[in-house]
């Protein structure tokens, strides 16, 4: 048997299946190892000859990075890199890739789906329905789509998706995002203060990160004069949650379609549990069979890419050009 060339290693993952990374690496003549380590020794131990490493949740500080001294390339199955030191790869030259867009459609799609389920009340008569009571009325008022204002906080990727599809149902669209400068035509920039004023639907797709915690609590709850349905698919921690709670329970808005939690899976006592304008799902806008496959043939496309001396798709250490362990064209 001839001696592959390269060893790359899954320090961890849960998805079932490794097929598409073996796609990837049996084409390539690459010797895959799936490892399902967790404790830094571990990690050391089957890591430590490895030349590229897909990683899920399993955390590589410095010290493990230190102890992987062939390795050139870590690849992220998602968006987020907190598992890995990052300043510690890039002082050893180790590129780190993430998969930034995988499931766009699905996150977009689900927010949708929790609007439409919201506006429509879909769920609530469903359950009545179950209970035997055949009657419209008891869900009055339901308003029409077509005119109303959705509002987004973050307008990126999937905001933008949303504004798109959204928009074919006739809806006025207007977003908060301080980071960009102009947008379509058809959408209009707008402060924190006014989305939160003049929205029917607020929707919410900008980052968790120190300037977004809480940004949604109990003062900006107060300036929502339409009573809006509030949609999270981002993070749940952008949200106050007690001051959701509140606001649901004293109707200062008219619903919430959740799909993450400040605390999850939530605390069995939490009472959005038992709230019947309060739609949850388990954080699982994310999810769909193509968009699983889509992630992990991307994850292993980054780490070949650089085994075959390319930079891969999406760098999330640029610094670390010009000292790179790879032999890449700087
Ligand atoms: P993106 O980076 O393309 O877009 C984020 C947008 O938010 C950017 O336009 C940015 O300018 C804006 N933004 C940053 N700070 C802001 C602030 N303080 N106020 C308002 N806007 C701000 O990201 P994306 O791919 O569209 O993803 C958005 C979020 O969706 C991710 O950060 C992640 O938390 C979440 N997400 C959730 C799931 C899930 O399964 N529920 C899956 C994927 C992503």
């Amino acid at each position: 048997m001839t001696e592959k060339r390269f060893k790359v290693v899954i320090t961890d993952c849960d998805h079932g299946t490794i097929k598409e990374e073996e796609n990837e690496f049996n084409r390539m003549g690459t010797e895959l190892v799936l490892a399902q380590v967790k404790e830094e020794e571990e990690v050391i131990r089957v890591c430590k000859d490895a030349d590229g490493l897909l990683n899920q949740y399993t955390l590589l500080p410095r010290r493990v990075l230190e102890n992987l001294p062939k390795c050139k390339v870590i690849s992220r199955y998602g968006v987020g890199v907190d598992s890995i030191d990052l300043r510690a790869a890039t002082d050893l030259g180790i590129i780190v890739a993430n998969v930034p867009d995988y499931c766009v459609e699905e996150v977009a799609n689900h927010t949708i789906a929790l609007i439409l389920t919201l506006s429509r009340k879909t769920a609530f008569f469903d359950q009545k329905v179950k209970l035997n009571q055949w009657d419209f009325r008891i869900g009055i008022p339901i308003y029409r789509m077509g005119g109303r204002t959705l509002g987004l906080i973050g307008c990126g990727r999937i905001g933008m998706e949303v504004a798109k599809k959204m928009a074919s149902f006739g809806v006025k669209v207007i977003v908060f995002d301080p980071y960009l400068q102009k947008t379509e035509e058809w959408i209009e920039l707008e402060d924190l203060d006014t989305v939160l004023k003049q929205s029917d639907i607020i929707s919410i797709h900008c980052p968790l990160n120190e300037s977004t915690r809480h940004l949604i609590g109990e003062k900006e709850f107060q300036k929502m004069e339409k009573r809006p349905l509030l949609i999270n698919t981002s993070r749940g921690a952008i949200i106050d949650e007690r001051a959701l709670i509140h606001a649901l329970k004293g109707g200062l808005i008219s619903g919430a379609g959740l799909d993450v939690l400040e605390k999850e899976p939530p605390d069995p006592a939490n009472p959005l549990l038992t709230m019947e304008n309060v739609i949850l799902t388990p954080h699982v806008s994310f999810y769909s069979v193509e968009s699983i496959s889509e992630l992990k043939r991307r994850a292993a496309e980054n780490v070949s890419s650089v085994l075959q001396g390319k930079w891969p798709r999406s760098v999330v250490n640029p610094q670390v050009k010009g000292k790179t362990r790879a032999t890449i064209p700087e």
